[in-house]
């Protein structure tokens, strides 16, 4: 039997990205995701959240009540040590407006440039939920540790990836191959626990 689920974002790159994980832990045609554009109309929800996890629990449990499906949601950002964890559950609105990666990437290394080498530590953090209808609600958390670099290396993956050097790489994540990227990343981590969950919690 095929399960239908929800993911809570418009975004379809991301949608891809969860079926192809599910599809690979689960088996093709287990589990069939919907976006929010499948519901037209369906609302804005502010993420009021100040972690990842309290974010990502009050889009996926918007999203049971509005269409009674399991529904899923991530949410995920770059944690600087040197920033005290920021910019975090701010990333994607670092410098003011939403999503200007460039200027955010800018941002953050103009506000470390005088910090040494050794305290350059950072992580990519993502949390993903799980929320059924009946209420039932599972969060789980995927972490790449690593260190921000001066400058921007490589041209791949999106948001802070190019001064991003994974723990064990000596290439930044912008520098990986997407197969390589889903791997070792937060989200790569996050959604194959997540797979787990779900493998037990739909019925065959
Ligand atoms: P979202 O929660 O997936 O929408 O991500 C929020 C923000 O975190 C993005 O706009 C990026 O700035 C940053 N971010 C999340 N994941 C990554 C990643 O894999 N690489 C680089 N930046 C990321």
């Amino acid at each position: 039997m095929t399960a239908k689920l929800l993911l809570a974002t418009a975004n379809r790159k991301k949608l891809t990205e969860l079926q192809r994980i599910l599809d690979a832990a689960l088996g093709t045609g287990r589990v069939q995701l919907a976006g929010l554009d499948d519901f037209p109309g369906y609302p804005d929800v502010p993420e009021t959240g100040l972690t990842f996890g309290e974010n990502a629990l009050i889009k996926a449990r918007e999203g049971a009540t509005r269409t009674g499906l399991p529904t899923v949601a991530d949410d995920s950002g770059l944690a600087v040590d040197a920033l005290n964890g920021m910019p975090g559950v701010f990333s994607a609105r670092w410098s003011g407006g939403h999503g200007d990666d460039q200027a955010n990437l800018d941002l953050v290394l103009a506000q470390i440039s005088d910090v040494g080498e050794d305290h350059r530590g950072g992580a990519f953090v993502c949390a993903a939920a799980l929320v059924l209808p009946n209420g039932r609600e599972h969060l789980v958390e995927g972490r790449q540790t690593g260190r921000i670099l001066r400058a921007r290396r490589g041209t791949g993956g999106f948001g802070y990836d190019p001064i991003f050097v994974g723990d064990g790489q000596d290439r930044t994540n912008a520098e990986l191959s997407p197969a390589e990227k889903d791997a070792i990343s937060h989200r790569g981590q996050a959604l194959r626990k997540l797979a787990k969950v779900i493998a037990r919690e739909l019925p065959r």
